[in-house]
C-alpha cells in the first residue's frame, strides 16, 4: 500500500525536525489497488525506489532514488497547508534507472506561519514516455521449430483484461525453455514460488521475469517454474536467449506460459500493447487463441552463460 507522510513546523522544534525529517522514506508498493479483477501477473511490490525529503532553508525538495534497472513513473498527491510546490499536483513523472533525481519541491507561503504538508506517492516500473515500436516483430518466446497452442489470445475472456488486455498464452508443459521473444534489460526476476491455482489469491505466488526493451516497453513472462529463471536483473539478453523454463505457478489453471508488452501510464496502471509475431509461416501475424504456432526453424536461439540470480 501507499504510504502518506506528513511533516510539519513547530517552529521551538525546527532543529529537530531538521535531523528527523533529512532523510524520509515513503515506499510505494505496486499499487495494484486499481487493476481490475482477472488482470494476473501484476508485478510484485516494488521496493527499490525510495523517497527522500531534503530541507533546505524554508524549502523542502524532493527527490526520488531509483535503484531499478528500468525508468519508474510516480505519481505524487500533496496535502499542503500554508505552502506552494514548484509543480501541480497531483504530479507525475518518470525518473531514470540507476540514479537519484529530483522532483520538485515545496516552501511556505508565510514563513512566519505553521506550515504542513502530507503526500501520499504511487509508482510502477516503466517510463510514461515510452512508445511502443509498432513495426518491431517478436519471436515466439520458444525453441525454433516448437509449436504450441494459444489458449488466451487479446481480450481474452478469462483474464486477458484490464492491464493484461494484449497478453497471450501459449499452453506449455512446465520445464519448457523459454527465449525472450525481444531483446532488453532484465528489470525483475522472480522464482522462488512453487504454488499456483485458478484463482486471484494465488496471483502473489507467480514466479515471473521483467524485460525492458530499447522503446521503453517492458515485457511480462509468467507462471515460470521455481527456481527456473536463468537470467539475472540487470543482465542483457537478446531476442531468442533463452532466459526461463515455463511452468504453472500464480494464477494459472494449468501449465502454460503467459506473455504481455506494456507501457506505464502513471504511478498506478499500465496498459498493455498488441504486438505480431513471426512463426514459420508468417513475417508478422497477429495470434489469435485456438490455433498453434510453430516457431521458425530460422530465429535466433541461444544459450548465454546465464548465472543464478543473487
Ligand atoms: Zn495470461
Amino acid at each position: 500500500m501507499p504510504v502518506r507522510t506528513t511533516e510539519s513546523s513547530p517552529k521551538a522544534s525546527f532543529a529537530a525536525l531538521l535531523t528527523a525529517s533529512f532523510f524520509v522514506c515513503a515506499l510505494a508498493l505496486g499499487a495494484a489497488d486499481n487493476q481490475p479483477r482477472g488482470s494476473h501477473c501484476e508485478p510484485a511490490p516494488e521496493t527499490a525506489v525510495h523517497v527522500k525529503t531534503v530541507h533546505d532553508g524554508g524549502v523542502t525538495r524532493f527527490f526520488v532514488e531509483n535503484d531499478e534497472y528500468c525508468e519508474v513513473t510516480m505519481t505524487f498527491e500533496m496535502g499542503l497547508v500554508n505552502m506552494k510546490g514548484s509543480t501541480t499536483f497531483p504530479y507525475t513523472a518518470t525518473f531514470a534507472p540507476r540514479q537519484t533525481s529530483e522532483a520538485f519541491e515545496v516552501s511556505p507561503v508565510q514563513p512566519d506561519s505553521k506550515w504542513e504538508y502530507s503526500y501520499t506517492n504511487y509508482f510502477k516500473l516503466g517510463s510514461n514516455c515510452a512508445r511502443h515500436d509498432d513495426s518491431f516483430v517478436y519471436q515466439l518466446p520458444y525453441a525454433p521449430g516448437n509449436k504450441f497452442k494459444v489458449t488466451q489470445g487479446y481480450n481474452g475472456k478469462f483474464s486477458h483484461t484490464g492491464s493484461n488486455q494484449y497478453a497471450i498464452d501459449w499452453d506449455m508443459p512446465e520445464g519448457t525453455l523459454v527465449h525472450a521473444a525481444r531483446g532488453g534489460v532484465v528489470v525483475r526476476v522472480k522464482d522462488d514460488s512453487d504454488k499456483g491455482g485458478p484463482t486471484m489469491e494465488f496471483d502473489h505466488y507467480n514466479n515471473y521475469i521483467l524485460i525492458r526493451h530499447e522503446d521503453g516497453t517492458l515485457a511480462h513472462y509468467c507462471h515460470l517454474q521455481k527456481n527456473g529463471c536463468l537470467v539475472k536483473v540487470g543482465q542483457v539478453v537478446a531476442m531468442g536467449d533463452v532466459i526461463a523454463h515455463s511452468g504453472n505457478t500464480g494464477f494459472s489453471s494449468g501449465p502454460h506460459l503467459h506473455f504481455c508488452v506494456f507501457r506505464t501510464q502513471d504511478g498506478r496502471a499500465r496498459v498493455s500493447i498488441p504486438v505480431k509475431f513471426r512463426t514459420n509461416q508468417e513475417k508478422a501475424i497477429t495470434l489469435t487463441s485456438g490455433h498453434s504456432y510453430r516457431a521458425s526453424e530460422t530465429q535466433s536461439a541461444s544459450v548465454r552463460p546465464s548465472s543464478k540470480p543473487t
